[in-house]
């Protein structure tokens, strides 16, 4: 690929140095070579994307909708025709499994298909009147919104940020990750830049971790910006939303999760075993609604522990450029320590270790620990690494409060044969989304995606990102039926 040098920022357009002239390296996580280096932008380029998307905001928006869908369209097409490059940048930047890639880079091609039908739904309403005025509920885009997208599903959480925000008529300024500036951002400005869309539309800002806080404070506080697309962790969002909150911006934060799957007595086990094997180890544990905790019926137990470690040791693991496992290395070595420092501390307070527990480099073996405990840092706290965390419990209502007995609320998956049952147990999950038969990690491009308690605020996807991005005025046209109080009339 060609990015091996820092090509700058994209803005208006353009790519443009950056003003002070330092960059970054971005490592492969998985053999510990250099990928590229990116531009380190500083304060004032980030103020320079912000206002060439301000500059851009009216045309686009006034743009109509159907010309707006096909810009989106054509970036879709070339992205497909690109997908090898993503492919390879998501690999090679982020450690994803080849399976991981090939799914995340085709479901944006989708994603950015189903947001430019969302030009369709930028619906109003007209609404009955007391004195016979046409009355209107309308929408309108915001304006600029910022995006702030994290390095584990870069590509796809960077389109499922803006894209809909842009098919509405907002104008965007993308940060991604630092640990994936080429799948979470460069690439994605290339496409654009390919699909000639209007400058200024669409732009990305890469920065090194040491200027993250001066630019994304930017890209909240700066008075252009009229919403915010924030999906990483907890801390930061939380601060991100806080900061919005205070500016009386809008904000939509999709944060950390604790997901559990949870497997009742009557469960079909192989369902549970797949469902739990995918749910902890897809991309080695690195998403936001990963099963974090399983929560087993002691009824079928052991029968299902001794068929996930069975299931569990088959799954290789290798560098995933040479497509030898599909455990491929953690991010960095912080996510790696948080990892091990889980499984030690569940196995001092006396988790049995059935599988797992070591690593080398960024490494890290598939893990499954029983006997997890409540005291243990591994119940409360985001893994996002390879490790199954099994907890044995004695009916549905254990399982339930188990579930619940958390910080976090994103997703859950229930595990049984009676779908009645399912459905009552869901409807009782404090979880944004929750899965009947299934493994809490599902995404479409139309579902309302995102979560309760610490694990956001807000929904992204279809008719939810146009809620989130747009504005709702009422307007009406008076024709004669509104009569002020005498007093105030004209006396003639
Ligand atoms: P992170 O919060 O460290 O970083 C996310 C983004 O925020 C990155 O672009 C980063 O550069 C930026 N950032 C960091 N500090 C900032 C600051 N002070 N101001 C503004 N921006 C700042 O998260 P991460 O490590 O990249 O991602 C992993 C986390 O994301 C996990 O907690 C995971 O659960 C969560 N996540 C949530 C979802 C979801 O949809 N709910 C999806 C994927 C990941």
């Amino acid at each position: 690929m060609e990015f091996s040098k820092p090509k700058g920022v994209f803005l208006g357009g353009r790519w443009h140095e950056v003003s002070n002239g330092r960059s970054f390296e971005v490592f492969n996580p998985a053999t510990g070579e250099l990928c590229m280096q990116a531009a380190d932008a500083s304060l004032k380029d980030a103020k320079r994307a912000i206002a060439a998307a301000s500059e851009a905001k009216e045309f686009w928006a006034d743009l109509s909708h159907t010309r707006r869908a096909a810009y989106l369209l054509k970036a879709a097409d070339i992205m497909e025709e690109r997908q090898q490059d993503f492919v390879d940048a998501l690999i090679s930047e982020g450690g994803s499994w080849i399976g991981k890639a090939m799914f995340e880079s085709g479901y944006s091609v989708e994603a950015l298909r189903a947001a430019a039908a969302m030009v369709f739904h930028m619906n109003g309403e007209v609404l009955p009147s007391e004195h016979g005025k046409l009355s209107m509920a309308v929408r309108q885009p915001l304006g600029v919104v910022s995006v702030i997208s994290p390095w584990n599903f870069p590509l796809l959480l960077s389109v499922r940020g803006f894209a809909v925000a842009m098919a509405i008529g907002n104008t965007i300024v993308l940060k991604p990750s630092e640990e994936t500036p080429l799948a979470g951002g460069l690439l994605l400005a290339e496409v654009f830049a390919a699909a000639e869309l209007p400058p200024g539309v669409f732009n990305v800002v890469t920065c090194s971790r040491a200027g993250v806080q001066e630019i994304g404070d930017e890209m909240v506080a700066n008075p252009a910006v009229r919403g915010i697309s924030f999906t990483g962790s907890t801390a930061v969002g939380r601060k991100i939303a806080a900061q919005a909150g205070s500016l009386l911006k809008k904000a939509c934060v999709e944060l950390g999760g604790k997901d559990a799957l949870i497997v009742l007595h009557d469960a079909d086990l192989e369902r549970a075993v797949n469902a739990a094997t995918f749910g902890s180890f897809m991309h080695q544990g690195q998403i936001c609604m990963s099963v974090e905790r399983i929560i087993v019926h002691q009824a079928v137990a052991d029968e299902f522990i001794r068929r996930l470690v069975a299931n569990v040791k088959t799954l290789g693991s290798g560098d995933p450029a040479s497509m030898s496992g599909v455990i491929g290395p953690l991010i960095n070595l912080k996510q790696l320590q948080n990892v091990h420092d889980q499984v030690t501390d569940a196995v001092e307070k006396g988790a049995e270790l059935l599988t797992g527990g070591d690593y080398e480099g960024l490494f890290y073996e598939p893990t499954v620990l029983t006997g997890i405990r409540r005291d243990m840092k591994i119940f409360r706290e985001e893994t996002f690494g390879p490790v199954a965390a099994v907890i044995t419990v004695a009916d549905v209502e254990e399982a339930i409060a188990v579930a619940n007995d958390s910080e976090y609320g994103l997703s859950a998956g229930i595990i049984t044969r009676d779908e009645e049952l399912g459905m009552q147990v869901a409807r009782r999950l404090e979880t944004g989304m929750a899965h009947i038969n299934d493994s809490p990690v599902n995404d479409e491009a139309h579902v309302p995606f995102g979560g309760m308690k610490n694990s956001g605020m807000g929904r992204q996807n279809g008719k939810s990102s146009v809620e989130a991005f747009s504005e709702l005025r009422w307007i009406t046209i008076e024709r004669g039926g509104r009569q002020y109080p005498p007093p105030f009339n004209e006396k003639l």
